[in-house]
């Protein structure tokens, strides 16, 4: 698969490219118009569902992430299962992530409806998996905000599960995800395991061994042992930190449950 690869573009070279755009530069916003990513899920780019430019560039840093955080939106478990009502949703959680937050775009990369439509969140996230290189500086868990790429999933996840298509939804993402980055799916956590929060959820989040094992069912490697345990001190960078709480609930999508 490297025989198309110029000698002199070595990793290195993309690289260092990357890390040019991230000081800085204006970035092409998302993938014009495409909604479905090589050898993954459908996803819907920013321009698919509506999204407001952000507020400033966003950040692509240099690095591949190191693990999956997965999210609920705190939201209403609505049955409103269609793609009309999760594009809504997409533009309700960037409106509140820039107009109440304060942040410069939507806080996760990606977001799961309960009726299975998974979309980008923070402008060239899509960009960005599907190069497998580099990932872009988020807002959705304190610390890991630079190291892991975050999923929403729209509900309220304490006293029930999701959907089983969405469910089926975040496999084949977090599949997605894995393959792109080379993430072993052991990598999967809930935002509970990094920050003081009850996302995402405690129905939700006792699912998560079996993410871990569904995903490594579709991507063909051995369900090893996460490695969160083991690394200690975590790096924090300061960044905001929860992008799911909405305790009054998305202006215009009703009160939390
Ligand atoms: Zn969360």
């Amino acid at each position: 698969m490297t025989s198309r690869v110029q000698p002199h573009l070595t990793r290195r070279t993309l690289l260092t490219g990357a890390l040019a755009l991230g000081t800085g530069a204006a970035l092409p916003l998302g993938a014009a118009g495409r909604a479905r990513a090589a050898h993954g899920p459908e996803i819907a780019a920013c321009v698919t569902w509506g999204a407001r430019p952000p507020s400033e560039s966003v950040v692509v840093l240099a690095q591949p992430p190191q693990r999956i955080i997965v999210h609920h939106t705190a939201t209403a478990n609505v049955t409103d299962y269609s793609k009309e009502r999760a594009y809504t949703l997409a533009r309700a959680i960037q409106n509140y992530h820039m107009d109440t937050h304060g942040w410069i775009d939507t806080g996760q990369h990606f977001t799961v409806s309960r009726g299975a439509f998974v979309m980008e969140g923070r402008h060239n996230s899509l960009d960005e998996l599907q190069s497998g290189l580099r990932q872009v500086r988020a807002a959705h868990c304190v610390g890991q905000n630079t190291l892991s790429i975050g999923i929403e999933n729209e509900g309220t996840y304490t006293t029930v599960e999701p959907p089983a298509a969405q469910y089926a939804a975040l496999v084949e993402l977090c599949a997605h995800v894995c393959r792109q980055y080379g993430l072993p799916p052991s990598e999967i956590y809930g935002h509970r395991d990094f920050n003081d929060t009850g996302c995402p959820g405690d129905r939700l989040y006792a699912m998560l061994p079996k993410l871990r094992h569904d995903v490594a069912a579709k991507t063909g490697e051995t369900l090893t042992d996460p490695l969160w345990q083991f690394i200690g001190n975590l790096e924090r960078d300061g960044g905001p930190g929860q992008s799911d709480y909405f305790p009054g609930g998305i202006p215009g999508l009703g009160a939390l449950r």
